[in-house]
């Protein structure tokens, strides 16, 4: 069997690469260089990939930074200083939002597995943590899988490519207990929106990983600002 991974080199979707390994799939790994506000990310799936041998890894360049509207293919700051609490009973979609992304990076991951034979697509989203992201739901998924159905060839001669969202259910403390018992190097993952040489620990993205690790009672070995 044969998965393509979207592997952004976050916590997630690492955790995600790990679990599809452990269900026997060959891996694919498929990383964006969308113009997000730093290299780290790219750096970090090219070390993941490395620890988890794959078949293949393929980093696509897709400038998002072109259409631009959020924080994080733009100029507007990257909000800081918001509670775990606050985060979690947020209504309003966060700017960190990237318009349509998932339906984007989904498109060629699509694309990706028709041309390698893929027989799934894992994607490590979540929707526990972060409400607000339209396109982390669960409906969401089951809409796309309709359309990937649909729009290719294979899909047309019923041979479907299945799209896999393992961790969509499990809140930060969870994913990390499950990587941990698939031993994700977790130091080598980077969750920061904000980049730099240390992660901030102050961005939405820090403060969720930071309360996740202390929930699961296990420590984050990766540096943060002070
Ligand atoms: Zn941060």
């Amino acid at each position: 069997m044969k998965a393509v991974v979207l592997l952004s080199g976050g916590l997630d979707s690492a955790v995600t690469a790990y679990i599809a390994k452990a269900q026997g799939y060959d891996i694919y790994a498929l990383t964006f260089d969308y113009g997000q506000r730093h290299r780290k990310e790219i750096e970090a799936a090219k070390k993941i990939v490395k620890k988890l041998s794959v078949v293949e890894h393929k980093i696509l360049s897709i400038d998002l930074t072109q259409i631009g509207g959020s924080a994080l293919t733009s100029d507007l700051a990257v909000p800081q200083g918001k509670s775990f609490s606050e985060i979690k009973s947020s209504e309003e979609i966060p700017v960190t939002y990237v318009p349509a992304r998932n339906t984007i990076l989904l498109s060629c991951a699509l694309g990706y597995a028709e041309v390698v034979g893929a027989d799934a697509i894992f994607i490590g989203a979540n929707h526990m943590d972060y409400s607000g992201y339209p396109d982390c739901r669960p409906e969401y998924f089951a809409a796309f899988q309709d359309l990937a159905n649909l729009a290719t060839k294979r899909g047309i001669e019923g041979n479907y490519v299945e799209i896999k969202t393992p961790i969509i259910n499990l809140d930060k403390k969870e994913i990390i207990l499950k990587g941990a018992e698939l031993n994700v190097p977790f130091e080598l993952t980077w969750s920061c929106y904000v980049g730099g040489e240390k992660a901030c620990g102050k961005c939405d993205s820090c403060t969720i990983r930071l309360a996740g690790f202390k929930q699961a009672g296990l420590k984050d070995k990766i540096k943060y600002n002070k």
